[in-house]
């Protein structure tokens, strides 16, 4: 018999990442905004090799291993990361991502649904013209993993203003989908109410958002907070988790990617939170994300260094995987 100090509890569920982003890791500036993130990953992407960009994949899947992740929501664009994880120990669920205002890649996202425990998903409610949302909703009952709320642009597209309206109207992008009037009137209008969804970011989500959300879906809706990148990206400390947590919502924790955050560690999104009990911040990492895909949550981890006397996590927390 062993003994650990500290708290034992299930693995771990990644709820959001794109793990082939992470060759990019420390090559994108922080704090440069939603345009500006884009803009820069656009302009450094080329910079890496193949080998390069293999070997950042590994790295980020035996990190997420010894960091006590047993599961991950992984987004994929392209084929370059399934060889990789057909070899990990992590159960991935990869999510191809449709996307494209202009042009659109769903071939090609059907294509990568050959691959295991791949089906196709909207990137957002704002860069997917409805034929195509139409086409991935009906393509599998898979869930649907969606950015949802990650700025205020989105909700401001919808009415014509702010920077993605600009950014659109300066590029020649037309949408045909602004007549739903808010990203969550289309989702509502555009998901059948049987799909479960994953909602990823969150950041501005409103309580006529999750009233008029939670009143279509009979399947279950997850909520996932990535607060680390959302700070990374564009300086959001988003306090929405009280309004889900008011709202008893199902909550996950992701990491998105290392092009927008400094690892792709659980415990270090949990840190984030503070005041919030340890055993409802657990039961989002592991159960919570368990859930959202559909499986069982898996693996024993050991997390030491943790305040018992308030059931706080500290600064020195760390964990360790056991099984
Ligand atoms: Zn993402």
């Amino acid at each position: 018999m062993e003994f650990y100090p500290g708290i034992i509890c299930p693995g771990f569920v990644n709820a959001h990442c794109h793990s082939e982003l992470s060759y990019l890791k420390g090559a994108i500036a922080e704090g440069c905004g939603h345009g500006g993130f884009a803009a820069s990953i656009a302009k450094v992407r080329d910079n890496f090799t193949p080998e390069q960009r293999t070997k950042a994949l590994l790295d980020a899947d035996s990190n997420m291993w010894d960091e006590g992740i047993n599961a991950v929501a992984d987004i994929v664009n392209d084929n370059s990361s399934f060889a990789i994880k057909a070899q990990s120990q992590i159960e991935y669920h990869s999510f191809a991502e449709v996307f494209g205002l202009k042009t659109s890649n769903i071939e090609q996202c059907k294509s990568l649904t050959i691959n295991p425990n791949t089906t196709l998903t909207p990137h957002s409610v704002y860069s997917v013209q409805s034929n195509d949302f139409a086409k991935v909703c009906r393509h599998s009952s898979a869930p649907l993993s969606i950015h949802f709320k990650e700025s205020e642009a989105e909700e401001l597209l919808f009415e014509g203003k702010g920077s993605l309206a600009e950014w659109y109207s300066t590029v020649g992008f037309e949408c045909d989908f602004l007549h739903f009037g808010s990203p969550a009137r289309r989702i509502v209008e555009s998901i059948p109410a049987e799909r479960s969804v994953i909602l990823v970011h969150n950041c501005f989500v409103t309580q006529e958002d999750i009233d008029l959300i939670m009143s279509h879906f009979s399947a279950p809706v997850y909520w996932v907070l990535c607060p680390r990148s959302n700070r990374f990206i564009s300086g959001v400390v988003p306090d929405v988790v009280h309004l889900l947590r008011r709202n008893h919502l199902n909550i996950c924790i992701g990491t998105d990617s290392l092009a927008s955050n400094h690892s792709l560690s659980i415990l270090e999104e949990l840190k984030c939170f503070e005041n919030i009990p340890l055993e409802e911040l657990l039961r989002w990492a592991t159960f919570g994300g368990a859930q959202a895909l559909g499986i069982k949550p898996r693996g024993v981890i050991n997390i030491d260094g943790v305040d018992l006397e308030n059931m706080r996590l500290t600064p020195q927390t760390v964990v360790k995987r056991l099984v």
